[in-house]
């Protein structure tokens, strides 16, 4: 870049120029704004990698949710049909979607924390 008081060239990440001593304010700003970037990546990335544990943590309990409610399911065609037998299926049946329930939340915080994680990374 160009020196804005002796007009002489200076290397793109100098704070001085060589040649007249003169303190260039564009280039701080820039070494600022640069700075400010490297936040931003950190915190994207920070955001992203905090929103796939999210959505592994909601995957982990969901497949232990499907695990319980199918025991509680299957229990039943094993040993017939009495009032709390079918009501002990129907609560599977609840927990069962309960667990697609919480998929569907781990999915979702890993889409938006991966938006927002680009958002900040692209530093807009
Ligand atoms: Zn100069």
């Amino acid at each position: 870049m160009i020196c804005d008081k002796c007009k002489s060239e200076v290397t793109v990440d100098s704070l001085y120029c060589r040649n007249c001593g003169n303190t260039l304010v564009s280039n701080a700003n820039s070494n600022f704004i640069r700075k400010n970037n490297n936040t931003s990546i950190i915190v994207g990335v920070l955001v992203i990698v905090l929103g796939i544990i999210a959505c592994g943590l909601f995957f982990m309990s969901a497949s232990d949710i499907t695990t319980s409610a199918s025991d509680m399911i299957t229990l039943r065609s094993q040993s017939g049909t009495s009032v709390a037998e079918a009501y002990y299926q129907d609560m599977g049946k609840v927990f069962k979607g309960f667990a697609m329930f919480s998929r569907a939340i781990g999915i979702s915080t890993l889409s938006i924390t991966t938006y927002m994680g680009t958002r900040l990374i692209k530093g807009k």
